[in-house]
């Protein structure tokens, strides 16, 4: 195939304009970047090799190399890893395949301040196009392990790249940089300097367990003219390179300990080692919220080290999301993404999990089945749970962090993970009508609980301000007893699963009968409710009659205080909103009716009383009872079964008032 020229994909084309004009200040971590795709690279191949006997690729020496020409300004980043083949190149290189990416781009274009730009880029993280923050122009030489022929690929990063065949390519990728000019005096920005890369790699790459080598620099390059590297090296306090500006430096370095870090003690480990694994594997360019240690001994033994991050990904909530963590078996790379290991609304959680005693041909079907797996699963959750609730007392910020971010996944495990429901409630906040801004945990709501209120209240709905106008609070805001305000969609959901927090029932207040206040109020409204009951009999059993297609039963109601009427549900009736959830999940579920209560105190429900007594058979009447039904369904945002009905009917009544 003759040299092809290919045009970015839209949004890539966005993002390496960013790069290219180097909005991001930290330019170093390109490098990690690419290490960090090498060194998945040789994960794949090893894996691949395992699987696949007639592979053919030579798997006894996976590594990294680099290599700096100071002269023509070059940097070399190789492995000899699974590579790509011409479409994958066309396909990885030349496209971005993340779903949150248009998401994320639309976002960055609102963002007017650099920080903000640069704390987006770092949440996204730009993976191999942070090459075109130091290099003017890339070349891309691979060859898929199993495959013959090779492929070129160039670019500057302005709209278009090349692609060409090549014959005699070695298996694996490399990567050459043509950097940027940089001042000569800028040691910090050299990434030709030796002594810059190694910084780099130690800083960033050093748990990497592939050896990332870097050959030594001919003596020719060195010496006469100041070279800068060793002067440097010097300077710095190092010797490891003393042997660089001697002829016979042939041997390469390798420049990581490759140690992991999941294996060694707390104190041997650097927070910010931590966080550079982190971001090696999450592809997250911001550390992480929080690092969770787990060292299980025993007949199963195991390490993990789990990472909260800071910021929830953009496509969190889409499907397709890859959760899980890393599976390594006694170091070994097995698996990314193994759900087995981590429930679905942990599903956020990154990290790495190492078993002894796993078998390295391990695969998904057996992990689905194995009892130990599951047993490693229930320990991480609860290990994740309760690292939450300590950040609860001793980092406070940070939990309000996690919360505003994964709040509404980690919900998601109250409808399925029984055993660990107690605890998850116990790490939730919700926001409430008791503080505007400041969201509630149920165990202080509980300690605020006023004398005789036996209940948790709450109400689901759209947003804060549509929930605190709705009729149902208005007892509750008159009497002052607090209400949960849900605003999530699995809001809806999870509130009918769970039955009680400590002991005390979860109510809606849009469901059921309320009975608020101390036992003498309670006394003293059920004496008054008596009364009204028996003044408003006649009309309440005509009303049912009368709106029996929409409703099951016409009540008075002991909720309202300014509204005429409003519209409840059963205890235990599904809510029109979960039906509606349950209908967009196409489950086929039957329309519950609900109940219409009355406010007898307003004059619109004492006028109409007084009119059924008076004057039972007067022409309007049921006109009345209709559109006061309307209203209560308008009043909680709910949609007309009639609308042009309703407009016929009220407009007609306005004209009467003129
Ligand atoms: P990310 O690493 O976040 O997926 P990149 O833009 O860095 O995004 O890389 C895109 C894809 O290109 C990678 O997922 C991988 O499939 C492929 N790729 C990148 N570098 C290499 C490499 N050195 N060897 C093989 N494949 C690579």
């Amino acid at each position: 195939m003759p040299t092809e020229t290919f045009e970015f994909q839209v949004e890539a084309r966005q993002l390496l304009q960013m790069m290219i004009h180097s909005i991001y200040s930290n330019k170093d971590v390109f490098l990690r970047e690419l290490v960090s795709n090498a060194s998945d690279a040789l994960d794949k191949l090893r894996l691949e090799a395992l699987r696949d006997d007639s592979l053919g690729a030579d798997v006894s020496d996976l590594h990294i190399d680099l290599e700096a020409d100071p002269e023509a300004r070059t940097l070399t980043v190789r492995d000899n890893g699974i590579g790509m083949s011409r479409d994958e190149v066309v396909q990885l290189i030349g496209t971005i395949a993340n779903s949150g990416t248009a998401k994320f781009l639309r976002e960055l274009k609102e963002a007017e301040d650099g920080a903000a730009t640069e704390g987006l880029i770092g949440q996204f993280g730009v993976g191999f196009y942070a090459s075109f923050m130091v290099a003017d122009e890339v070349t891309l030489l691979t060859r898929r392990a199993g495959e013959s022929q090779g492929t070129r690929w160039v670019s500057s990063g302005a709209g278009t790249y090349t692609v060409e065949d090549v014959e005699d390519a070695p298996q694996g990728t490399s990567i050459v940089l043509r950097l940027k000019p940089v001042d000569t005096e800028d040691q910090l920005h050299d990434y030709t300097s030796r002594w810059k890369i190694k910084e780099i790699v130690k800083r960033y790459s050093d748990f990497i367990t592939w050896p990332i080598r870097m050959a030594a620099q001919p003596a020719t390059t060195v010496g006469a003219d100041g070279d800068s590297d060793t002067d440097t090296d010097t300077a710095a306090g190092t010797d490891a390179d003393a042997e660089v500006s001697g002829a016979a430096a042939a041997e390469p370095e390798t420049l990581n300990s490759m140690k992991a870090l999941w294996a060694r003690s707390r104190d041997e480990v650097t927070d910010e080692e931590y966080s550079e694994l982190y971001k090696h594997i999450s592809h997250d360019w911001t550390d992480p919220l929080e690092t969770i240690r787990l060292q299980a001994e025993g007949t199963f033994e195991y390490q993990a080290l789990l990472f909260i991050p800071t910021h929830a990904p953009q496509d969190l909530f889409m499907q397709g999301y890859k959760r899980g963590v890393q599976l390594y078996v006694k170091r070994v790379f097995i698996m990314d993404d193994c759900e087995e290991l981590m429930p679905s609304y942990l599903r956020f959680v990154k990290g790495v999990v190492d078993a002894q005693d796993l078998s390295l041909n391990v695969s998904r079907e057996i992990l689905q089945q194995d009892r130990q797996i599951q047993l490693m699963h229930r320990r991480l959750a609860k290990k994740v749970l309760s690292t939450v609730k300590d950040m609860m007392s001793a980092a406070p910020d940070r939990y309000a962090t996690f919360w505003r971010e994964f709040g509404r996944v980690l919900k998601e495990g109250l409808l399925g993970d029984f055993e660990n429901r107690d605890a998850i409630l116990n790490v939730s906040s919700f926001a409430t009508t008791h503080d505007k801004d400041e969201p509630t945990t149920l165990a202080r709501y509980v300690e605020r609980m006023r004398d005789g209120q036996e209940h948790i209240f709450y109400l689901t709905g759209e947003s804060r301000q549509a929930i605190e106008n709705s009729p149902h609070m208005e007892a509750f805001q008159a009497k002052g007893i607090e209400v949960l305000l849900l605003t999530d969609p699995v809001d809806e959901v999870w509130v009918d699963a769970v039955p009680e927090f400590d002991g005390r029932q979860l109510r809606s207040v849009a469901k059921g009968e309320v009975d608020l206040g101390t036992e003498e109020e309670k006394q003293e409204a059920d004496t008054e409710r008596e009364k009204e009951q028996q003044e408003y009999a006649d009309l309440l059993t005509w009303m049912t009659g009368r709106l029996g297609e929409n409703v099951k039963e016409v009540r008075l109601s002991s909720r309202l205080t300014v509204s005429p009427a409003c519209i409840v549900s059963d205890t235990h009736d599904v809510t029109p909103a979960l039906e509606n959830i349950y209908r967009a999940m196409g489950q086929k579920i039957p329309q519950v009716k609900r109940i219409l209560e009355l406010n007898p105190k307003h004059p619109l429900i004492t006028g109409l009383n007084r009119t059924h007594t008076e004057r039972p058979a007067e022409a309007g009447l049921e006109e009345t009872a209709q559109l006061i039904y309307d209203l209560a369904l308008l009043a909680e945002g709910g949609e007309l079964a009639d609308p042009s009905r309703f407009v016929r009917l009220m407009a007609d009544r306005l004209e009467r008032t003129l």
